[in-house]
């Protein structure tokens, strides 16, 4: 019988290619067939890095069915679960079956244009703003209901996983990353005697869409970001977001690692 095939993909920091190789060794000599990048028949994709690592692999290899774990030999992860340390046990819980395997879902954009649509997915979040550090203006559709008309940075609609990134340094609350819904947190709204933004978050079931609709003078100077990447589009008119069906599988080996995470790294 042919040896389970296992991704490694690591960034290219001296740590993480430490640990590589001994992630390589440990694999080998467990009976699986570790493999140094993205082969699409393996079993499990096995990043090493930092949670930008994880979410640039999940992009890169758009978005597979396989399951990932990640090692992390960054600042802590959200994504990254495994310490370089605890290699050898990793291995023998994987082997062993010893794991549950949690949803990451995804946000899917659709995109407008005069003459063009396009879909692009996020793990964390989409963020519309002007181009050139402008105010933008913008209409707020939620489920066809008008909610506002938004004037400030930009608007983020954010996965629950996505909640503690950037929508929590712009005063958004945490999702907990099963929960089925989605997160819109105005990123500095204006709120004046002339423009009235909301200034606090909005969270709607998962299966509602929000649309933000750009004033024309934005059409050809917007900026959109996925996951952090930045995208300008030409003659562009709404962005329709909602959660997608799609999702990422993760391997997780500790029932209290949401929790731990969050306390190490914010308290
Ligand atoms: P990066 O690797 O420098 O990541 C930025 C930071 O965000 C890191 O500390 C990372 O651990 C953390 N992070 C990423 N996903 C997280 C999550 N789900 N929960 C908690 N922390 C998380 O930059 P990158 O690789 O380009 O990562 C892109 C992400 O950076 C974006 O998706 C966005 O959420 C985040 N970001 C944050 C801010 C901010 O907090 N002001 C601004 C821009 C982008």
């Amino acid at each position: 019988m042919s040896r389970p095939i296992i991704n490694i993909l690591s960034n290219a920091n001296f740590e993480s290619k430490k640990t590589a190789s001994t992630l390589h060794k440990e694999l080998s000599n467990n009976g699986f067939e570790p493999f140094n990048g993205f082969n699409k028949n393996a079993k499990l994709t096995i990043c090493i890095g930092g949670d930008g690592s994880f979410i640039k692999a999940v992009h890169k290899n758009d978005f597979p069915e396989m399951p990932f774990v990640g090692i992390n030999t960054g600042h802590l992860g959200f994504y990254q679960e495994i310490k370089p340390d605890e290699i050898e046990k990793f291995v023998l819980d994987y082997k062993n079956e010893n794991y549950k395997i949690n949803d990451i879902k995804l946000i899917r954009s659709d995109i407008y244009t005069k003459n063009k649509t396009y879909k692009m997915y996020s793990i964390n979040e989409v963020v519309l703003k002007a181009a050139h550090s402008k105010t933008i203006h913008m209409n707020v559709f939620i489920d066809r209901n008008h909610v506002e008309k938004f004037s400030g940075d930009g608007i983020l609609v954010c996965t629950p996983s996505g909640s503690t990134a950037y929508n929590m340094s712009s005063g958004g609350a945490i999702i907990y990353p099963s929960i089925h819904v989605l997160q819109m947190t105005p990123i500095s709204p204006v709120s004046s005697s002339a423009y009235r933004s909301l200034t606090k978050s909005v969270v709607v079931p998962g299966s509602h869409t929000i649309s933000l609709v750009i004033e024309k003078r934005y059409k050809d100077s917007n900026l959109l970001l996925v996951d952090g990447s930045e995208y300008f589009f030409n003659n562009l008119h709404r962005v329709n977001v909602r959660l997608s069906n799609k999702v990422i599988k993760k391997l997780s080996f500790s029932n209290n690692s949401y929790w731990d995470n969050l306390k190490d790294k914010f308290l």
